[in-house]
C-alpha cells in the first residue's frame, strides 16, 4: 500500500549525498532553550526534546520569550531537524471517556507547544486500546484527528511503532497503517511514522536476522514516503518480548546489524535519534554519535561491496538473484 496523500518531506538538495542525520534527545533542564547548545555539544544534526515534564499531567505554554530565545539557540546549531515526543500519560486510545478527553486535551496542549517552538515533529505513541482492539483503533484514530483539528499547524505528527506491551496499538506494521488510514484524508497529510528500532525489536521483527524482508514489510505495508524519524536504539530485551527496554548502540540483541540499519539506502537524509542511557547513563554523548557515524561509514562500504558483487553475478550472465 503506497501512501500518495503522505506530508511532503523536508528537501533540502544536498550537494553530497544524503546522510543520516544522527541526534539524541536531549535534556531541556533549565528550559527549552537549554536544548539545543547541549545537541550541539554532541555534534548533533537531529534534536527531540520533552517540551514539558512527560510523566506528569501539568501543561504549560510556550509563548514569547521563551519561543526567540530557542530560536536563537537553534539558530546557532548544526541541527536540521527537531522533535518533540509527547507525554507518556496520554492515551488516545482509552475507553474511558473522561481519560480519553484529558489525553486529548494533554495531546492538544502537546501540539501547540511543538508550533510555537516551531518544531517540525510531534512524536506520539499509538494508546492502548485496554477493552477491544479494533474499537480502540477508532477512538485513537478520532482522537487524533480531534487535536489536528483543534491545532492546525505546520508541525508533522509521527505516530511512532511500539512494542506491543500489553495492549499497546501500534506493534505491527499493518496496524499502524490502518490507524493512520483511519485518520480522515484531510488531515491524514500531517501523520507520519517514526520507527525505533528497539520496539519493532520487541514487537518481533528481526532486524539482527531477516533484516531486508523487515524493511520489505515495512515498505508494503506503511510506505516508506511515511517514514520522517528513526529512533536509533538497540534492544535490551528479546525478540518478541514485547517489553520497551534500550540499549546503548552495538550493546544490544540488535549489535552489529544496526551499521545495515545506518547504510540503508531508504534511511539516508532521515534525522536518526539516540534514545539509550549512554556510557555512563547520563545520555548519549559525542563519542557515540561518532561510533554510529563509524558504524554507517561501514555498513555503506560493505552495501556498495555487495552491490558490485552482484552487478558482476549478473555480468557473467549466472541469472542468480538472491
Ligand atoms: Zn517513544
Ligand atoms: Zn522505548
Amino acid at each position: 500500500m503506497s501512501a500518495p496523500d503522505a506530508p511532503p518531506v523536508c528537501r533540502r538538495a544536498p550537494a553530497t549525498p544524503p546522510e543520516v542525520l544522527l541526534g539524541a534527545h536531549v535534556s531541556t533542564a533549565g528550559g527549552t532553550a537549554e536544548a539545543p547548545p547541549r545537541a550541539k555539544a554532541i555534534g548533533a544534526t537531529a534534536m527531540q526534546i520533552f517540551s514539558k515534564q512527560a510523566n506528569r499531567w501539568a501543561e504549560r505554554e510556550c509563548e514569547g520569550e521563551e519561543c526567540s530565545a530557542f530560536a536563537d539557540a537553534l539558530a546557532a546549531t548544526e541541527v536540521r531537524v527537531t522533535c518533540a515526543h509527547d507525554s507518556y500519560l496520554i492515551n488516545l486510545a482509552s475507553p474511558d471517556a473522561a481519560h480519553r478527553a484529558r489525553s486529548l486535551d494533554s495531546f492538544a496542549a502537546e501540539l501547540r507547544r511543538c508550533e510555537a517552538l516551531r518544531l517540525d515533529y510531534l512524536v506520539s505513541h499509538p494508546g492502548n486500546f485496554m477493552d477491544d482492539r479494533a474499537s480502540g483503533l477508532a477512538r485513537n484514530a478520532e482522537s487524533i484527528a480531534a487535536g489536528l483539528e483543534r491545532v492546525p499547524g505546520r508541525t508533522g505528527l509521527l505516530m511512532e511503532t511500539t512494542a506491543g506491551s500489553g495492549t499497546a496499538l501500534g506493534s505491527t506494521f499493518e496496524e499502524m497503517a490502518a490507524l493512520i488510514a483511519a485518520v480522515p484524508e484531510q488531515l491524514r497529510w500531517r501523520v507520519g511514522v517514526c520507527v525505533d528500532t528497539a520496539h519493532v525489536f520487541a514487537a518481533g521483527y528481526d532486524l539482527a536476522s531477516s533484516y531486508d524482508d523487515v524493511w520489505d514489510r515495512f515498505g508494503d505495508a506503511i510506505g516508506f514516503d511515511r517514514l520522517r524519524v528513526l529512533h536509533l536504539n538497540d534492544a535490551a530485551a528479546p525478540l518478541a518480548s514485547n517489553r520497551d527496554r534500550h540499549a546503548n548502540v552495538g550493546e544490544g540483541l540488535i549489535g552489529a546489524k544496526m551499521s545495515v540499519f545506518l547504510a540503508h539506502d531508504a534511511f539516508q537524509g532521515l534525522p536518526a535519534l539516540l534514545e539509550v542511557p549512554g556510557p555512563d547513563g547520563h545520555g548519549p554523548d559525542a563519542a557515540e554519535l561518532e561510533k554510529l557515524r563509524d558504524l554507517r561509514r561501514k555498513g555503506r562500504r560493505a552495501a556498495a561491496a555487495r552491490a558490485a558483487r552482484e552487478r558482476n553475478r549478473s555480468r557473467r550472465g549466472s541469472g542468480h538473484h538472491s
